[in-house]
């Protein structure tokens, strides 16, 4: 079974519309007209997704994500944005249960289920981030917390959905920090996850599932965690923010 790859760009709280437009000038060169052997995704703040749209929309090779949508329809929830509104902007894919939202927000397991559904009733693909820290790792609870996640937020999935949606598995401790897991430890963990995806949907969803690492990938470790067997693409934070590191990001882990 070969997956195809995914590699996809979270500028979290950076780039309004002016540098979206920037970053999307460096990178149109590179990307326009070309075909790349990985699915290759952008997500902007919400704002800027009017300007990306506006400046990849008629690229093939790059699509859009957004970082987070509301778990309800719409009505009185001031701040929110829906699953619905984003199909408006061209966007394909939705971040759901990054750990900063899991941290920072209190999204639990729960609510990110409530919200990986409504992704998929507009047909939204989730990229349904998981994760331990290294708190719950050094106290040997990696496999419980992985379980525990997945089990959760994929509740009520179907097959089909499951074939539209993509994992990332991110260790909390590396994202952000500098600090990647190392290969070793990144394939521990995909082989793992990919192991519950078989014991909930089955052998067939579990091989052809995209499972993508996150955690301070760089263009210098995209390589040899992309040679991992398990580990299908990467979601990128900080070197995601210019455009000459996504690229080689990009080249040297589909080069692997
Ligand atoms: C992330 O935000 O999902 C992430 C992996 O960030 P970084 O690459 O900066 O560690």
């Amino acid at each position: 079974m070969i997956r195809r790859p995914i590699f996809a760009a979270n500028w979290k709280m950076n780039k309004g519309p002016s540098e979206t437009e920037d970053f999307a000038r460096a990178l149109l060169p590179h990307v326009q007209h070309q075909t790349f052997p990985c699915d290759v995704v952008i997500a902007p703040p919400f704002v800027s997704l009017a300007k990306a749209a506006e400046m990849f929309g008629n690229v093939t090779s790059v699509a859009l994500a957004a970082q987070n949508c509301s778990q309800f329809d719409a009505g009185a929830y001031t701040g929110e944005v829906s699953a619905m509104m984003l199909r408006e902007f061209y966007v394909h894919y939705v971040i759901l249960g990054h750990s900063e939202r899991r941290a920072i927000y209190g999204e639990t397991d729960e609510i990110i289920n409530a919200k990986m559904k409504k992704a998929r009733e507009v047909n939204l693909k989730p990229i349904f981030c998981i994760g331990e820290t290294l708190e719950e790792r050094e106290g040997g609870k990696l496999e419980e917390v992985l379980r525990r996640q997945v089990t959760k937020g994929l509740e009520g999935f179907s097959e089909k959905d499951m074939a539209d949606t993509v994992i990332a598995y991110e260790p909390v401790w590396a994202i952000g920090t500098g600090v990647t897991a190392t290969a070793a430890q990144a394939q521990e963990a995909h082989a793992f996850v990919r192991s519950l995806i078989g014991e909930n949907f089955g052998a067939d969803t579990a091989a052809r599932i995209r499972i993508q690492y996150g955690g301070s990938v760089k263009p210098n470790n995209a390589a040899e965690l992309m040679a991992c067997p398990d580990i299908d693409g990467a979601l990128i934070g900080g070197a995601a923010l210019e455009a000459p590191s996504f690229l080689a990001i990009i080249q040297n882990g589909t080069a692997a």
